[in-house]
């Protein structure tokens, strides 16, 4: 089943077609487990990606009807307190609550076949999850143990539908329009909220999504040291955010090859053609003023600029350098980022200023592209031998001399 343009009520019907004349048996025993999910399938000849509903096998659940395993357990329900909201980064509170997936499926041949909706979302997310683990070093160089040591009792809590309050900034329009899927770096927890109407292939199920916000639990790793502490100002910094971002769409075409993250779930063409970084041309001079019409996304532009900028040096480089060295060298460049822009004279990197948001849309337009171009020096200076001259000439290009001014090139691009 390939482009799929069906809602899901059609994909719950489709899975049940398939479970024709089969027992409601529970599974009890012990894994491997195989179960019917909306799975990735690669992606097609102009770059987007396709799923299909299909059996596949888990290689890291350990206990199927509670969705536990090596590296995540579900939980379903519960009340969830968010304090901020940044693109799909929330800053979450506490939760409270929450109960087992309460699975309902048959078992025919050996797998389990989803009932309704939410089982078949809620295997589609775990086997998302499962399958990052289990690429993750084959994919970045990451070795699995390593993230595990810095998640809160080794492994992620995924919430599934949890119900929301917000006691801070953000609104509940922003969450109905924009959470789908979301990341909580203080607890290392995944979100996944309430399907919405305009979704094709729900994001809770989209490979392309979990990788993305799985892309921020690993900028927490590397560019924050595994420690994110909700007053570190590079996690506040608006062009910080942009440069997180395009980390996790970068992270996402790691593992999937698609830099069209959002088309297969968001029919939306508008917002669907913004993200997809592989095709956009705007540059950081095109971001000035208020609501640029080049790109709409404020600082999730900024991320397309550092994922394009990434994937363009890669490409330059295919001959030498492979994909998973692209990433591996991203990640531990990023490592070394931060105590460098802390430390930089304030002729390149701008002094913290809390009220940078009340300044004039030209003032702080200058101030954007001066943290983002001392960042780029930082990752330049830090970047491989074999990487910098092809970073320069993509942060160069996407960046131009305002988000990548003269100062900050010198002696690291000039
Ligand atoms: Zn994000």
């Amino acid at each position: 089943m390939k482009k799929m343009k069906s809602n899901l009520l059609s994909i719950v019907t489709a899975a049940s077609f398939l479970t024709c004349a089969c027992g409601t048996k529970k599974f009890s025993m012990s894994g491997p487990f195989n179960a019917v999910v909306l799975a990735f399938s690669g992606t097609n000849s102009s770059g987007g990606a396709e799923y299909e509903l299909k059996e596949k096998q888990f290689r890291t659940l350990t206990n199927f009807n509670e969705l536990d395993g090596t590296y995540l357990t579900i939980r379903r329900g519960g009340a969830l307190t968010i304090r901020e909201i940044n693109g799909s980064i929330v800053q979450s509170e506490n939760f409270t609550g929450g109960e087992s997936p309460g699975l309902r499926y048959n078992v025919k041949s050996g797998a389990a076949i989803p009932l309704d909706y939410s089982t078949l979302a809620m295997l589609s997310a775990y086997y998302q999850i499962d399958e990052i683990y289990s690429t993750l070093e084959e994919k970045t160089g990451l070795a699995p143990s390593t993230l595990q040591a810095i998640i809160p009792g080794g492994k992620h809590v995924m919430l599934f539908e949890p119900e929301i309050k917000i006691t801070g900034k953000g609104s509940d329009i922003a969450l109905g329009m924009k959470l789908n899927a979301a990341f909580s770096p203080s607890d290392k927890k995944f979100l996944l909220f309430q399907r919405s109407p305009i979704e094709n292939v729900p994001l809770a199920a989209n490979f392309q999504v979990l990788t993305h916000e799985f892309g921020h639990f690993v900028f927490d790793y590397s560019f924050f040291n595994g420690k994110f502490e909700a007053t570190n100002r590079w996690g506040s910094e608006w062009t910080m955010r942009g440069v997180n971002e395009g980390f996790a769409d970068f992270i996402s075409w790691s593992f999937t090859n698609s830099t069209d993250i959002l088309r297969s779930s968001i029919n939306i063409k508008t917002i669907a053609d913004e993200r997809d970084f592989g095709k956009t041309t705007f540059t950081f001079e095109d971001l000035a003023g208020l609501d640029p019409t080049a790109c709409s996304g404020q600082f999730y532009c900024i991320g397309s600029l550092f994922a394009r900028s990434l994937v363009q040096t890669q490409t330059a480089l295919q001959a030498t350098v492979t994909k998973k060295e692209m990433a591996t060298a991203v990640i531990d460049t990023l490592k070394l980022c931060q105590a460098d822009m802390t430390a930089m004279d304030v002729a390149i990197m701008p002094v913290e200023n809390t009220n940078a948001d009340q300044l004039s849309v030209d003032a702080q337009y200058t101030r954007n592209g001066q943290i983002a171009g001392g960042f780029l020096r930082a990752f330049v200076l830090r970047a491989p031998a074999n990487l910098k001259s092809e970073l320069c000439t993509a942060f160069k290009n996407n960046f131009g001399t305002h988000g990548f001014p003269t100062v900050a090139r010198t002696g690291s691009c000039d």
